[in-house]
């Protein structure tokens, strides 16, 4: 593993951040400063599609606009000030945020192009007892820009131009930070965004049933992951308290009901723990759990990690397990994390928010995702 430090950064200005408002958000600023709102377009054009975050730019406009825009406001993603590089290829980007708390989000090529796993909140609240992220506590939600920016920034960074995968498995409850996630997306979505299909988006939940319900009618449907990890209500309400709200039926009816389109399928994680849930009892259990939803499974060999005490399942054993759901033809796949050396893998997402770092922050000229249209 290598860790990169990067170079002290400017220090931020006061003025309004434009970054990751929404169109609307936008269009209020631009009347407010007197000018008119057609110009959203135009400036979500340069910021996302272009990535160019300074006014002066963006040359289809006036040079005196551009001016009072730099008066007015600023462009800027969240900061990097910390990266980590693992042997696997990903990298584990640390984000020192204006607004206060670190998140973490990590960069994963993968053989069919490139999965960023980003941060929804700044610490979480679930106490799933074998996260990392659990132990921070429940600090804070990030913003739909602190969103879209961990993406921003590492395409920045990694140089992408082709469209990616997110899944929301970063540190945080997606859904209980539910209105900005959907910002979020319409952000990540829209064409003067990202323009990604919503099919890249992953959204991964620990089981907040009436959320759940809520996003299953969003129209820009993310593909749903919910981390189940248990055949019992005993095993769940142990490694999860979200159970003892809603219970594994109540959560497997939920997922029944979201509108999957036909031929997708709800994700169902399952982190296989040794001594816990990885019995063969727990394998036919799980069978009979999911007989008639439309899922595949995701079993994830625990990652041990220093100050939990849960181990690793055998290798032995992890295929006996799912040898189990073979012979009933559920469909699974056994995940092995990335990122595992660098502390970036499932589960292992946490900062000491009193951390600090040097601080890198994107001015301008980042890549555009259209290639040779940076103005
Ligand atoms: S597993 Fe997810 S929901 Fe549970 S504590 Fe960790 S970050 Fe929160």
């Amino acid at each position: 593993m290598t860790a990169t430090k990067v170079t002290p950064a400017k220090t931020t200005s006061n003025k309004e951040n434009l970054f990751g408002k929404s169109a609307k958000e936008i269009r209020q600023r631009l009347q407010a400063i007197g000018e008119p709102a057609y110009r959203e377009k135009q400036i979500r054009d340069w910021i996302y599609v272009k990535r160019v975050l300074d006014f002066a730019g963006m040359t289809n406009l006036s040079k005196a606009l551009r001016a009072k825009l730099a008066d007015a406001f600023v462009i800027e993603p969240p900061a990097t000030y910390h990266k980590h590089q693992s042997k696997d290829g990903s990298v584990k980007y640390v984000f020192h945020l204006e607004a206060g708390g670190e998140v973490e989000a990590v960069y994963m090529p993968m053989t069919k192009g490139v999965t960023m796993c980003l941060s929804s909140q700044v610490g979480c609240a679930q106490a799933c007892s074998f996260c990392m992220t659990a132990q921070m506590g429940f600090i804070r939600n990030l913003s739909p820009g602190e969103i879209v920016g961990q993406a921003f920034a590492i395409a920045h960074d990694q140089q992408l131009e082709d469209p990616f995968n997110i899944v929301m498995m970063g540190m945080g409850e997606p859904l209980l930070n539910l209105n900005n996630l959907m910002k979020a997306i319409d952000l990540f979505t829209d064409d003067l965004g990202f323009g990604l299909s919503p099919r890249r988006i992953t959204v991964s939940t620990s089981g907040h049933v009436r959320n759940l319900l809520k996003l299953g009618q969003y129209p820009k449907l993310p593909r749903i992951a919910v981390s189940l990890n248990a055949s019992t209500d005993e095993q769940r309400n142990q490694l999860m308290p979200v159970n003892l709200r809603w219970n594994i039926a109540e959560l497997i009816d939920a997922c029944k009901q979201l509108p999957i389109p036909p031929r997708e399928r709800v994700t169902l994680e399952y982190v296989l723990i040794k001594d816990l849930n990885d019995t063969p009892a727990d394998a036919k259990r799980l069978v009979r759990l999911v007989a008639n939803l439309r899922c595949k499974i995701n079993l994830i060999p625990f990652n041990e990690t220093e100050g939990l005490s849960y181990r690793q399942p055998s290798l032995q054993v992890i295929e006996a397990f799912q040898a189990i759901l073979n012979r009933s033809q559920i469909r699974n796949t056994v995940r092995w994390s990335k990122g595992r050396d660098i502390g970036a893998a499932c589960g292992q997402l946490a900062t000491p928010i009193t951390k600090r770092g040097a601080d890198l922050r994107l001015k301008s000229g980042a890549p555009s995702r259209k290639a040779g249209s940076a103005g």
